[in-house]
C-alpha cells in the first residue's frame, strides 16, 4: 500500500478548515510551502457543485452564501465515521448542506442538482481538496506529483485513517505514509532548533495543535541525535474553531430571536452568512478586545447588528476552553511527565492564536512563554514536506538523520463471542495494544474456548478506552468456524495484532494446534 519511493513528493496538511501543501526544494536546499492558483498558502478545505462543474478551495468558498446547499465544508469531521454516530448527527444539524446514509452506513453529502455520480463520500470530496493541492504543487514545481505524505490528527482513529488513505488513492497519490499532525509540526520545531547546542541532551516538548475542527495535544523527546519519540498523545476530533464559530452562531441567533421577535435559525443562507461574520468576528477579537457583527437585509428585511466584547466571546466557549487543557493533563499523565518538567509548550493551529487559550496555556506552565517560532498556519505542511522528503530520499542529510518514533492513539482490543449460540457476549474489551504504545508494533493474546465443543469464535475488533466494548469504535469483526471437539480452553486462538507506520491495524487470528488461520485487514484498498 505505502512504499519507499523516487520521484516528487509532497506534504500534505488535510485540514478541517484549511489546508496547506508543501515540499522540499533541493536547488534551494529548504522546505516551500506551495501557494494556491490565488498565491495564498493555505487553501479552504471546501467543494461545491455550481451545477455543472465542481469547485475546489476559494473558488468554492466565495460562493458559500449564495449556494450553501451545495458547498461541503468540515468534510473531515465525517471522514470514516457512520452516519448513525451521534457527533455526526450533531454536525449533520447545523449543516446547510444534506447528508444521508450511503452504503456501508456511511454519511453521503448530496447536491441539490442531484444526479448520478452528485452523491459523494467524504473520502470522495477530500480526494477533490487533495487533488486540488497535488494540481497547485505540480504547477509550481513543473513536475508531476506522485508520492505524499499526509498528515492526520494523532487522535484519528483506524476507520479515520482508512478514510484518510483512501482520499489521496482516489486523488492519484501514491500514499507513502500518514503522519500524526502534532508529529509532523514537531519536525518542523525540531529541525527549527536543532542548532541549539547549549540546550539538553534530551528535551520534552508539548505540542498544543488547535485547528478549525481538530485538537491534538502531543508529547514528545527530542535528542540531540535527531530522534523524535512521541510519549503520549490525546485530543479530540472534534474541536476547534468551528465549534467556537458554532456557539457565536447559536448566542447571534438568540440575540435576534429576542430583539426582533424572528426564528432565522432554519434559514440555510442567512446562517451561513451568520456563520462567516461570526468567524471574522472571533479573529478580531483575537486582537481586539471589541467588535460588532453587522449583516445587511440578513432576514426578513431586516439587518443584523450586535456588539460583541473579547470577554463575551471567552466566557460562551469557556467550557470549550477547558477541554482542551484537561486533554493537556491527561497526555502528561499519560507520558508520566510533570509539567514542570517540560521544556517547550509549541503552539501551532489557526484557534491558538486566541488570547484566552494563550493564556490558560501559559497559567497552567506556572508561566512558562509559549513557544510560536514555527508557523501556525504551515508547520504541519512543512513536517509532512520533510517526511516526504526522507521517505523518497530527496532530503539533505539533516533529514536522512531524522527518526520519528510515534504511538498508537487509542486502545485496541476484541470482544469475542460465540455465533448462533444462546450464550451471551461479554461485553468487556480485552486490550491487545494499550494506548500509547510505539508503532510499528505487534502483539497477541492467547482466547481459550469459554465451553466444551466449542465449534466456532467471533473475534470482534474495537478502539477505545472503556472497559466495555460498546462505548468503543467497532472497527469490524470475523468468524473462526470448525473449531475441533475438545474440552473448554483447550483449544487456543491466537489474536495478533499488528499496526503499521501509518497506524493501520491488521488482525491476525490463528488456531492452536489446528493451525487455521483468518486475517482481517480494516483497510478500505483491501476491499476492493
Ligand atoms: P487551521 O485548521 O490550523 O488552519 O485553523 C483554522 C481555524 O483557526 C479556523 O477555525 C479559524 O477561524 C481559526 N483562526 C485563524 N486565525 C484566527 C485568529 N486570529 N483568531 C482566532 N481564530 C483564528
Amino acid at each position: 500500500m505505502s512504499k519507499r519511493v523516487g520521484g516528487t513528493s509532497i506534504g500534505i496538511d488535510l485540514g478541517t478548515t484549511y489546508s496547506c501543501v508543501a515540499a522540499w526544494f533541493s536547488k534551494h536546499n529548504r522546505v516551500e510551502i506551495i501557494p494556491n492558483e490565488q498565491g495564498n498558502k493555505i487553501t479552504p478545505s471546501c467543494v461545491a457543485w455550481d451545477g455543472t462543474d465542481f469547485l475546489v478551495g476559494e473558488a468554492a468558498k466565495n460562493q458559500i452564501t449564495r449556494n450553501p446547499k451545495n458547498t461541503i465544508y468540515d468534510v473531515k469531521r465525517l471522514m470514516g465515521s457512520r452516519f448513525k454516530d451521534s457527533r455526526v448527527q450533531m454536525d449533520i444539524k447545523s449543516f446547510p448542506f444534506k447528508v444521508i446514509e450511503g452504503l456501508g452506513e456511511k454519511p453521503m453529502m448530496v447536491f441539490e442538482h442531484e444526479s448520478i455520480g452528485n452523491k459523494c463520500s467524504p473520502e470522495e470530496i477530500s480526494s477533490k481538496i487533495i487533488k486540488n493541492l497535488k494540481e497547485a504543487a505540480e504547477a509550481y514545481l513543473g513536475t508531476e506529483v506522485i508520492n505524499a505524505v499526509i498528515t492526520v490528527p494523532a487522535y484519528f482513529s483506524d476507520q479515520q485513517r482508512q478514510a484518510t488513505m483512501d482520499a489521496g488513492f482516489l486523488a492519484g497519490l501514491n500514499v507513502m505514509r500518514l503522519i500524526n499532525e502534532p508529529t509532523s509540526a514537531a519536525i518542523a520545531y525540531g529541525l527549527d532548533n536543532s542548532g541549539d547546542i547549549d540546550g539538553p541532551d534530551v528535551k520534552n516538548v508539548l505540542v498544543f495543535d488547535l485547528g478549525g475542527g481538530t485538537f491534538d495535544v502531543s508529547l514528545l523527546n527530542f535528542n540531540k541525535a535527531g530522534i523524535i519519540t512521541v510519549k503520549a498523545v490525546g485530543g479530540d476530533t472534534r474541536l476547534g474553531g468551528e465549534d467556537f464559530d458554532e456557539v457565536m452562531v447559536n448566542h447571534c441567533v438568540q440575540e435576534f430571536k429576542k430583539k426582533e421577535n424572528k426564528d432565522m435559525s432554519k434559514n440555510a443562507k442567512a446562517r451561513m452568512r451568520l456563520k462567516i461574520a461570526c468567524e471574522r468576528a472571533k479573529r478580531d477579537l483575537s486582537s481586539t478586545t471589541r467588535t460588532s457583527i453587522e449583516i445587511d437585509s440578513f432576514y426578513e428585511g431586516v439587518d443584523f447588528s450586535m456588539k460583541i466584547t473579547r470577554a463575551k466571546f471567552e466566557e460562551l466557549n469557556a467550557h470549550l476552553f477547558v477541554k482542551c487543557l484537561e486533554h493537556v493533563e491527561k497526555c502528561l499523565r499519560d507520558g508520566d511527565v510533570h509539567k514542570n518538567d517540560v521544556d517547550d509548550v509549541v503552539i501551532v493551529g489557526g484557534s491558538t492564536r486566541i488570547p484566552k487559550i494563550q493564556q490558560m496555556l501559559i497559567e497552567f506552565f506556572d508561566g512558562k512563554p509559549l513557544c510560536k517560532s514555527i508557523n501556525a498556519d504551515e508547520a504541519v505542511a512543512y513536517g509532512a514536506a520533510v517526511l516526504a522528503a526522507k521517505l523518497s530520499d530527496t532530503g539533505n542529510n539533516k533529514m536522512k538523520e531524522l527518526i520519528m518514533l510515534d504511538v498508537t492513539p487509542l486502545s485496541l482490543g476484541v470482544r469475542t463471542c460465540v455465533k448462533d449460540k444462546s450464550v451471551s457476549p461479554v461485553n468487556d474489551m480485552l486490550v491487545v495494544i494499550p494506548k500509547n504504545t510505539p508503532i510499528p508494533t505487534v502483539k497477541q493474546k492467547k482466547l481459550g474456548t469459554a465451553y466444551d465443543n466449542q465449534d466456532n469464535v467471533q473475534i470482534d475488533v474495537y478502539q477505545g478506552e472503556s472497559s466495555e466494548t460498546k462505548e468503543n469504535i467497532f472497527l469490524g469483526s470475523f468468524n473462526i468456524d470448525g473449531l475441533p471437539a475438545a474440552p473448554a480452553r483447550e483449544i487456543v486462538v491466537t489474536v495478533c495484532f499488528s499496526i503499521d507506520a501509518n497506524g493501520i491495524l491488521n488482525v491476525l487470528g490463528e488456531v492452536k494446534p489446528t493451525g487455521y488461520k483468518k486475517s482481517m485487514s480494516v483497510a478500505i484498498f483491501a476491499q476492493r
